[in-house]
């Protein structure tokens, strides 16, 4: 029997039809291979004195052999430029339109071409977080940007045209508006209960471990109970904040364990699957809500949208979160 959910955070509709699906493992992927021999452009051997100015302030992250882990890359077809414009925007009674300022940066999260979240060191993890807390601090400095937009696509079918391990930021003058539905459901939920909303999701999921997939002292993993996609997983600091930059040494200690065993996981049971993660945290002008709660969403595409999640907004998804759950609890990865 399908069933209809609602995710409290996005207000997605989704419908759970596991009977169009067989088993959720029946997703795993075929590995494509690169074309040898092409040139990579995040490599050592091209320049990593590339420009990292005028907007970076820590370029790099370095190992204690004085190596870099990683570095920061300004995208060579950025989406939007940080030209020394302010935000202007621009009305008429029909179309709006605000001024492309912006940035758009490529962190690359590992000096080896080959690496994947699924086979790097944790150190090497957190050092790409590091190097997210480090962007997040400077980019809040410029008062034309809102909103940071942090996050990772993995493979040829979730956008990543690059083999070699790096993530995005998009800075833009705007808060998307996923961002803002999930303010608006938080503090109408914290108006009504005087409690985060993802606080509570938080001790729900520990609680009852349905659909529970990691834990340790700080941080917590599980499948999002509506999930538009099979495997949809938030990964959730334990300690209430509303900015990844507030992560003490520990909690990146933490969140680099799991997002280890997570991708480990996912990588033996799905055969290296295509994603994204993207990290959804406060606007930078408003740090420190109560209640707002940072977190990492992970979307695997295995299955991609059509026409009905197009035209209507609604998602059907295969692979209830409880059985996605089950299999990645399954899995041994020592
Ligand atoms: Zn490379
Ligand atoms: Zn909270
Ligand atoms: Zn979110």
């Amino acid at each position: 029997m399908s069933e209809i959910r609602k995710d409290p955070l996005s207000n997605d509709w989704v419908i759970i039809a596991s009977e169009r699906g067989g088993r959720p493992t029946d997703l795993k992927t075929e590995t494509t291979k690169e074309e040898k021999g092409k040139f990579c452009p995040f490599c050592d051997s091209s320049e990593v004195s590339e420009p990292v100015k005028p907007h970076s302030i820590c370029a790099a992250t370095f190992a204690p052999d004085g190596k870099w882990m990683t570095r920061i890359l300004p995208n060579k077809y950025p989406a939007l430029m940080p030209e020394p414009i302010l935000a202007q925007r621009e009305m008429d009674d029909l179309y709006h339109c605000l001024t492309g300022v912006g940035g758009h940066e490529i962190l690359v999260d590992s000096p080896k071409h080959d690496e994947t979240l699924a086979t790097m060191s944790k150190e090497q993890i957190e050092a790409i977080i590091t190097n997210y807390q480090c962007r997040y601090s400077y980019w809040r400095k410029d008062p034309r940007i809102t909103y940071l937009s942090v996050f990772k696509n993995h493979g040829k079918v979730a956008g990543a045209s690059l083999h070699h391990p790096h993530s995005q930021l998009v800075a833009t003058p705007l808060i998307p508006p996923r961002l803002t539905t999930e303010l608006n459901e938080s503090k109408e939920y914290f108006k009504l209960n005087n409690e985060c909303l993802m606080c509570k999701i938080l001790k729900t999921e520990l609680e009852n471990k349905h659909r529970l997939i990691f834990e340790n002292n700080s941080v917590a993993a599980f499948c999002s109970f509506a999930p538009r996609f099979p495997f949809e997983s938030l990964i959730v600091p334990k300690r209430h904040s509303a900015s990844l930059e507030e992560i003490t040494k520990e909690e990146i200690s933490d969140l680099a364990e799991a997002m280890s065993v997570i991708f480990k996981k996912l990588d033996k049971l799905l055969n290296d699957p295509p994603f994204n993660y993207l990290i959804h945290v406060a606007p930078l002008r408003t740090p420190g809500l109560l209640y707002y709660h940072w977190h990492i969403e992970v979307i695997l595409r295995l299955s991609q949208p059509a026409g009905f999640e197009w035209g209507s907004g609604v998602y059907i998804n295969s692979v209830p979160p409880e059985d996605a759950a089950l299999e990645l609890n399954k899995v041994k990865i020592r």
